[in-house]
């Protein structure tokens, strides 16, 4: 053979070796020699099997809960596809293995290798957690995918997740939330005074210095406490949960926007020493099947939710009502004073507010001259 000839061989079963893989190799080697011989015998043997690793995955949901349940079931599925069963992921609901609450402790102490919930569940641990999650009057889902995969935000999470062995992946959005259901109009700031609404987190403390009371509860208790009148109000996502959680039944106002979760970040969370036990295909499925996770969720609630609007206020005759502008502005005022009060109060969670609000400014204006046009370009 020719040199020329044999460096386009070479190439060509190089080629054909990536196209159809290692076993076919054989075949494409004969063939280009033009022989009609018999593969030899140790080219025909069972690959060896690959090893399969069995993990936890721990929720904050319950049992397969429409998209936050699911998303973690989904998780578990893709990477069992993408490895062809190399890594196989056992999925828990809160309360199963451990309690919901204890998932971040589970999956940083390695009871569990990994934790699927929202990063603002673990404010009295890590109050600078929140931010990744959803603040009062932050992101939306376009801006904090934008700030925490291409925007440094990732970089401060994975440091403020450092000390207690774990590593954060983003996991799937609510998109913009709704204010929550009432059973009286907020016409004004003083329609807050004395109200006790289930809100948690950040949004809770807002409401308490509005005069309110935030109550917290799981999931589950919301409605039978709302139609007992143990709380005057609640919010929980959107549409398309608030209507199967029944919340029309026990309160007739359904109030937006949702000013305190404009767009919640749920993550996945990995014991950093499971990890880093993985071989780096593994670790890319696990990280790529977070990633599908994270836009599968977002389109599915974007999808469903007007739908599920229309059923409660054509059928179940909800009043959808919209906060009043002064109010709005008041609760922004009272935000930030909590935003500041959190900051001013641990060196971590003031890093990462400085960071969100640098990436805030930058990603508002260039929203300015992009997606306000486009909400007013709709209307035209
Ligand atoms: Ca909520």
């Amino acid at each position: 053979m020719e040199d020329n000839n044999r460096r386009k061989f070479i190439k060509n079963v190089g080629i054909g070796a990536a196209a159809i893989g290692v076993a076919g190799l054989a075949g494409a080697l004969s063939s280009c020699k033009g022989e009609k011989q018999e593969a030899p015998k140790e080219e025909v043997k069972e690959a060896p099997k690959a090893e399969v690793i069995h993990w936890k995955l721990a929720t904050t949901w319950p049992p397969h809960f429409p998209m936050l349940g699911e998303s973690a079931d989904k998780i578990a599925q893709w990477v069992d596809e993408m490895s062809a069963g190399r890594l196989k992921i056992e999925v828990y609901a809160g309360g199963e293995l451990v309690p919901a609450m204890g998932t971040f402790d589970a999956v940083s102490q390695g009871t569990v290798q990994m934790g699927h919930a929202a990063s603002y569940y673990w404010a009295g641990k890590v109050p600078a957690a929140q931010s990744f999650a959803a603040v009062p009057f932050g992101f939306n889902a376009q801006s904090i995918n934008a700030w925490i995969l291409s925007g440094g935000g990732m970089e401060l999470w994975e440091e403020v997740y450092a000390p207690f062995n774990l590593k954060p992946f983003l996991a799937g959005n609510t998109g913009v939330q709704m204010g929550g259901w009432f059973n009286k109009e907020i016409n004004s700031m003083e329609d807050f005074n004395g109200l006790k609404m289930r809100i948690p987190g950040l949004g809770g403390k807002v409401l308490a210095k509005a005069g309110g009371s935030a109550i917290l509860m799981a999931g589950g208790d919301i409605y039978t406490n709302l139609e007992r009148g143990v709380i005057d109000a609640t919010e929980w996502v959107g549409p398309f949960h608030d209507l199967k959680l029944g919340f029309y039944k026990a309160a007739k106002y359904y109030y937006y926007p949702g000013w305190h979760e404009l767009g919640t970040a749920f993550e996945l969370m990995i014991n950093k020493d499971a990890w880093n036990s993985l071989p780096d295909d593994l670790k890319a499925i696990v990280e790529a099947a977070a990633y599908k996770s994270n836009i599968w969720m977002l389109s599915e609630f974007e999808a469903k939710n007007n739908a599920a609007l229309r059923e409660l206020i054509d059928v179940h005759k909800v009043q959808l009502k919209e906060f009043p502008k002064p109010v709005i502005q008041e609760l922004r005022k009272l935000s930030q004073e909590v935003l500041e009060e959190l900051a001013a109060s641990d060196p971590a969670s003031k890093k990462v507010y400085d960071a969100f609000l640098a990436f805030q400014k930058n990603i508002h204006a260039w929203n300015k001259i992009t997606e306000e046009p486009y909400q007013e370009l709709k209307d035209l």
